[in-house]
């Protein structure tokens, strides 16, 4: 991963490389200190915090959890980021999510920098009283570089808003006096949530490709069709008419996005695949997503594997390997799941001409020059799963003014977020023959490096 990560810099460097619009006020020999100094700014996190968190299991047993907490840069506000619980995190994964935490707030002009936490284990292993004697050690272990104006974590793969409870409530413990409301997002709604972010993640997801292919295509028509760029084409072949779609992931994110795929009064989807990390649902007519979304919020959030439990709810799907998902025939895929999902061994097998990236890092550099170069568009994560962080910030504010919005004012303001950031990024789009993950990351390094500039970073 450190690889990838380096890549990422590379990838966004290169793009900046004789852009206008990177420190126009500096020449010669200056800009290119600055440039170097971006470089090492962004290729390296600020801080690595880790601990092996030592919890008792009921059994009696002393555990030892590898977790992390990296901050990655702090040039445009306090650190941000979620806290991921899953077997397979690692430090260097770590630092590479928080990097593109980074970019996603400097993406979407959200006044926060860039941080992620991780803690090595299945959830699904572990008792509910287990869990939170995981959650309150990592909040005293890492109590110190938290903090409503420090670092302000956030639900991630594995945690929700009961992680979020039991760690404010923590928080709210050693610190006391403290503006806790803000030490955490994506809590309960009693606790000091805020209305839609349970949904926010799923519905920008959702918001981000309705936008591009209905509502921008639409308007721009005329000027689309004269371009030769091979993503306007994509676009245009895709306009008004009725999209197959299929989602990996039937967590948070990919539950939200098919629903509202399914529910689009804007483009006519037909979602006839979905997946988690055991099967793949598929059904050539659509698939009844209400009736699955009841199914795993009583079934420890895993959908049907057998005959008997789709004849039960009364789901008609064929029941397929859960990586058939990616290969598909259909017209839009959403990746809702982990990263590197679509990689050089199955790139070739990728028939989706839309893809959307639900996760973050769902797709491998390799795979995404190869599928760009066909000119299938990619909606980055950095741009497409932001409604998280957005409606957080919105949950951040809310706690310390203690003033809260309903869910349309919270909602409208996710929208007008995510349409300002691709009203400000799709005309250069269509026009260049880059990859949209480039223009993105073009927009967020340059506001970066504007901002590391005036704070007398880049020397
Ligand atoms: N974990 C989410 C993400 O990757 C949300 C982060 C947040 O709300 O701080 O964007």
């Amino acid at each position: 991963m450190e690889e990838q990560t380096r890549s990422i810099v590379q990838q966004s460097l290169n793009a900046l490389l004789g852009n206008e619009s990177f420190l126009p006020e500096l020449q010669g020999d200056m800009r290119k200190t600055a440039f170097t100094s971006l470089n090492a700014i962004l290729s390296t996190p600020n801080q690595i915090h880790k601990s092996f968190l030592r919890v008792a299991l009921e059994g009696g047993e002393v555990v030892r959890i590898p977790s992390y907490r990296v901050h990655h840069n702090d040039a445009l506000g306090p650190y941000k980021g979620g806290i991921r619980f899953h077997e397979t995190v690692n430090e260097e994964d770590v630092v590479n999510l928080a990097f593109l935490m980074t970019l996603k707030n400097a993406l979407h002009n959200v006044p926060f920098g860039g941080s992620k936490g991780g803690i090595s284990i299945n959830p699904k292993e572990f008792s509910e009283k287990e869990l939170q004697l995981i959650c309150v050690n990592y909040v005293r272990y890492f109590n110190n570089v938290l903090g409503p104006d420090k670092d302000i974590p956030a639900p991630d793969v594995g945690s929700g808003e009961r992680e979020m409870d039991w760690m404010m409530a923590e928080y709210k413990k050693i610190n006391p006096g403290s503006q806790y409301l803000g030490s955490f997002t994506g809590k309960s709604i009693v606790n000091g949530g805020s209305l839609g972010r349970r949904e926010a993640t799923g519905k920008g997801v959702y918001f981000s490709f309705r936008y591009l292919l209905h509502d921008y295509v639409i308007a721009n028509e005329k000027a689309l069709a004269t371009s030769t760029n091979p993503f306007a084409k994509t676009a245009l072949d895709f306009m008004n008419r009725p999209l197959t779609v299929a989602v990996q992931g039937f967590g948070n994110v990919g539950a939200v996005t098919a629903l509202e795929a399914s529910q689009c009064k804007y483009i006519h989807n037909k979602v006839v695949a979905v997946s988690d990390r055991n099967v793949t649902l598929f059904n050539a007519d659509g698939l009844d997503i209400p009736a699955l979304i009841d199914f795993i919020a009583n079934n420890q959030g895993d959908l049907p594997t057998s005959v008997e439990q789709l004849t039960e709810i009364s789901v008609r799907a064929e029941i397929q390997s859960r990586e058939d998902i990616l290969t598909m025939n259909v017209d839009v895929l959403f990746l809702a799941a982990l990263e590197n999902q679509l990689h050089d061994q199955n790139k070739t097998e990728v028939k989706a001409r839309i893809i959307v990236e639900g996760a973050n890092a769902p797709t491998t550099q390799e795979a995404d020059d190869y599928l760009s170069n066909k000119g299938v568009i990619i909606i980055p994560d950095i741009l497409a799963n932001a409604g998280g962080v957005i409606v957080s910030y919105l949950e951040w504010l809310q706690g310390r003014e203690t003033q809260f919005y309903t869910e349309e004012q919270v909602h409208n303001q996710l929208f007008e977020k995510m349409k300002h950031t691709l009203d400000g990024i799709l005309p250069q789009y269509f026009g260049d023959p880059f990859p949209l993950r480039q223009n993105c990351y073009i927009h967020s390094v340059t506001r970066l490096s504007t901002v590391l500039y005036k704070q007398g970073q880049l020397y």
